[in-house]
């Protein structure tokens, strides 16, 4: 009788589990692997005519651990891919003239192809005016104006890293946008606007929705493709999603369970939202790695670009 027992809610939880998870799963980890094996052996081939790799600069300001992480990461990835990482690791107490000095001496640095601010910055900087400052042929996050007008305009330029990596995962996995209606929530300038610009871009019905919208599940349950960039775990339930939609996580959250274990989530509760989509991406190891695959490709794509003549003519 005591087996049974402890039995029961342990197999009612596994059957559940098996019914619960229908959608497929969208393996940005996977499709990331793959795009930076592709960039290693462009990468080989090009090299030898051009006389070096290209080369990224990764500026970061302070301690925060949560930017150390992904800077390690962003690193790591140069580095297995076979590109220069010009790693710029500052104390907090920078000043804006020292960092707008270091950003005019990468600009002019012909070894470097691509240089990213690694944000948040602390208070005392202003993060908008050294985005500007980046030449916007080096600008490997798209973050600098003439490059979000490029996204504005539908002309080609570098585009933001994390929507780039969510459009290449939607296209890897042919999810048809032409048409659907698409909710993005979240509305910043890094991920949320330009990629409700990029899926208008693949002419996607788009609606932007953040924390001023009323009605939050009426919006989102009215989405074909639903994308989160907020920072809210569990923001998004499976009340809230359309069945069948293709559900795409972009936040990342630290949360501590019950035994004091911490570990990442997103903003949509991945284990009711994967019982009724059709497609969803898992965090980790959804739009994260995507993130970083763009970021070398960007790098790589600024380096062709400096070296046409190589390039085009391969
Ligand atoms: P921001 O804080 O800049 O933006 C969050 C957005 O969410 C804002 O537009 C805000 O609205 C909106 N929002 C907040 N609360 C609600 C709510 N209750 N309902 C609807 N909308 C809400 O964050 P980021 O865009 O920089 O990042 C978003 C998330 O994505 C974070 O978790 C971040 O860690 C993650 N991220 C992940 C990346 C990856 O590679 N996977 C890369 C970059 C970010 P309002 O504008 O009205 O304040």
């Amino acid at each position: 009788m005591y087996g049974r027992k402890v039995l029961r809610p342990y197999l009612l939880c596994f059957f559940l589990t098996m019914e619960s998870s229908t959608a497929n799963i969208l393996d940005g980890k996977a499709l990331a692997q793959r795009i930076q094996s592709e960039l290693q052996q462009q990468i080989q081939q090009w090299q030898g005519s051009i006389g070096r790799p290209p080369g990224l600069a990764v500026v970061m300001v302070g301690d925060n651990p949560a930017s150390a992480a992904y800077v390690r990461n962003k690193e790591r990835s140069c580095q297995q891919v076979g590109m220069n990482s010009f790693g710029q690791h500052l104390p907090t107490n920078t000043t804006q003239s020292e960092l707008e000095q270091l950003i005019h001496t990468l600009n002019l640095d012909d070894r470097v192809d691509g240089i990213l601010l690694q944000l948040p910055l602390p208070e005392h900087l202003d993060s908008v005016s050294l985005l500007y400052q980046i030449a916007p042929d080096k600008d490997v996050d798209g973050l600098h104006p003439l490059n979000l007008g490029h996204l504005v305009r539908g002309e080609a330029g570098l585009r933001s890293c994390t929507p780039a990596g969510v459009m290449r995962l939607l296209e890897a996995y042919k999810i048809d946008l032409q048409g659907k209606r698409a909710v993005v929530v979240g509305r910043s300038i890094l991920v949320g606007k330009p990629l409700a610009l990029m899926l208008l871009e693949a002419n996607a019905t788009v609606t932007i929705a953040h924390s001023r919208s009323p009605d939050l599940p009426a919006i989102t349950r009215s989405a074909d493709v639903l994308i989160t960039a907020v920072g809210r775990p569990k923001l998004i339930t499976a009340e809230m999603v359309k069945p069948q939609a293709v559900v795409v996580d972009v936040g990342i959250n630290r949360v501590t369970d019950e035994t004091g274990k911490s570990r990442l989530v997103g903003d949509i509760d991945f284990e009711s939202v994967a019982a009724t989509a059709a497609f969803i991406t898992p965090v980790p190891g959804g739009v994260g790695p995507m993130t970083v695959a763009m970021l070398l490709q960007n790098t790589v794509s600024s380096y062709a670009q400096r070296h046409q003549s190589v390039t085009k003519h391969p």
